[in-house]
């Protein structure tokens, strides 16, 4: 059995790039870039609540790291380094080289350094800490939609909560095991949209968010939702419906922003070949979601993921 040290430099260590300092010391050091604010955040997977005991190594080092880019990408955030907090519950070679191949080649592809952790054993549980940085003032807040403001969507909804009914589905299951998270479109969303949330809990909570930070209302077509491909094939609306609106997991973005950026949206998805999607507008008022089916009637909204329950 190898030693936690062992273990830390045999899979986790690599040599330091961007940061001053990286993994072996008892801190980590890295210098912030001129005029960034920088962005932090942690997102913790714990076995039985977020993924299965047999869940596939690779997978879940590259998830573990996609949520917490994720979060990066809805502040319009640069991702730069990461700390990895993980409890074993034992030391399998195989189950770790995959976990590390799945993270590292996620956190090449961003730009992203692992400069430190804390490893132990116990129950699998995997918590990453993740530093962005963003200019000064620039980041992308819950808080900024203002009545009138369009409401858009990247990508598809609906494919992870739909994995979980539908594990024959390829193309759900790999959007519930390997998320892309939308680091450039977030980027590339500084200074045109007005507020921006990841969707991890399922698009209407998210939103909901953004309403409440924001203190208006919203009004949104759900015919111009976008939804994963396979839903069309099913014909089954129900549970379309709520995996569009309800289901967590999918790591799109929703945003708002002016009525005057559509072109430059428009562009953006076009240059990011990426589908974004106007679903609605912000109204004056409380902070509730209006979801009008083709008819224009209001349909009746689930609850999504709460963690805690
Ligand atoms: P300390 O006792 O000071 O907490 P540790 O022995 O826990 O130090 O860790 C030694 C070094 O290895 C530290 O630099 C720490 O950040 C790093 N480290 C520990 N676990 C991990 C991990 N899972 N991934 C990356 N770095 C890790
Ligand atoms: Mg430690």
């Amino acid at each position: 059995m190898p030693s936690e040290f062992e273990l830390i430099r045999k899979y986790f260590e690599r040599p330091a790039k961007s940061a001053v300092l990286g993994v072996g010391d008892d801190a980590a050091l890295v210098r912030p870039s001129p005029g960034m604010e920088l962005a932090i955040a942690t997102d913790m997977l714990l076995e039985g609540r977020h993924f299965r005991a047999d869940a596939e190594p690779r997978a879940l080092g590259h998830k573990a790291l996609a949520v917490n880019l994720s979060d990066m990408a809805a502040m319009g955030a640069a991702p730069r380094w990461a700390m990895l907090g993980i409890a074993l519950p034992g030391a399998d070679d195989q189950w770790l080289a995959a976990f590390a191949a799945g993270l590292f080649e996620l956190a090449e592809r961003f730009g992203v350094e692992l400069v430190g952790g804390d490893t132990t054993r116990g129950p699998l549980n995997i918590c990453i800490a993740i530093v962005g940085e963003v200019p000064a003032g620039q980041a992308l807040l819950r808080s900024g939609a203002l009545p009138g403001d369009d409401i858009w969507v990247s990508g598809a909804l609906g494919g992870a909560a739909l994995a979980l009914e539908h594990p024959e589905i390829a193309a759900a299951v790999q959007r519930l095991d390997q998320p892309e998270p939308r680091v450039e479109l977030g980027m590339r969303l500084r200074g045109a949209a007005s507020a921006a949330i990841d969707i991890s809990d399922g698009f209407a909570q998210d939103l909901g968010h953004i309403l409440e930070r924001s203190g208006c209302g919203a009004r949104v077509h759900y015919a111009q939702l976008p939804k994963e491909a396979a839903f069309a094939r099913l014909a089954d609306p129900a549970l379309e419906r709520r995996c569009v609106l309800s289901g967590g997991d999918d790591y799109e973005l929703v945003f708002t922003a002016r009525q005057g950026a559509r072109g430059e949206i428009g562009a953006l998805s076009r240059a990011l070949n990426l589908p974004l999607a106007r679903v609605g507008s912000i109204q004056r008022g409380a902070p509730e979601l209006v979801v009008l089916d083709a008819d224009e009637r209001p349909l009746p909204l689930e609850r999504g993921f709460d963690h805690f329950a």
